[in-house]
């Protein structure tokens, strides 16, 4: 049974993100074929942190979209007046594990937008009530999570 309410560093399934949502493959680098294939989320239901300031926490593969734009009604009905927050998605920094599924735009950072770490744990929830492959309460600033290729 998946928790409603995840506790610090639950995951679920409770197995590795490989058993989860497979190997990690490669790196997706900016202009190549693979990066035209990733889409570009505009949900409106969304902040995005974009730290960056480049869009590229917008840019994630069509699978993870549609599980990210189902979680985003989910946080709306949850948390009235709230939204849905984006800190990290695809990504070609250096700032990740070089595995990491960042860099294969399959996984993103989320929080609440009041950034409230106490709702931390219902989000998880909520993504694997969205059809996350795998969940995981990383941290008291984010939940990470991943799909399959
Ligand atoms: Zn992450």
């Amino acid at each position: 049974m998946a928790p409603k309410v995840f506790t610090p560093r639950q995951k679920f399934p409770d197995e590795s993100e490989a058993a989860a949502v497979g190997p990690f493959q490669a790196a997706i680098k900016r202009g190549t074929p693979e990066f035209a294939k990733l889409v570009k989320n505009e949900n409106p239901d969304i902040v995005f942190k974009d730290e960056e300031h480049t869009g590229d926490d917008r840019m994630m593969t069509s699978r993870l979209s549609a599980r990210v734009d189902d979680l985003a009604a989910r946080v709306k009905r949850e948390f009235p007046g709230l939204k849905l927050r984006i800190t990290e998605a695809w990504d070609d920094s250096t700032i990740h594990a070089p595995t990491s599924r960042h860099l294969e735009g399959r996984a993103v950072d989320i929080t609440t937008s009041d950034v409230d770490h106490h709702k931390l744990g219902r989000l998880a929830g909520l993504a694997v009530e969205a059809g996350f492959d795998w969940v995981f309460f990383e941290n008291d600033l984010h939940v990470h999570a991943s799909v399959k290729k």
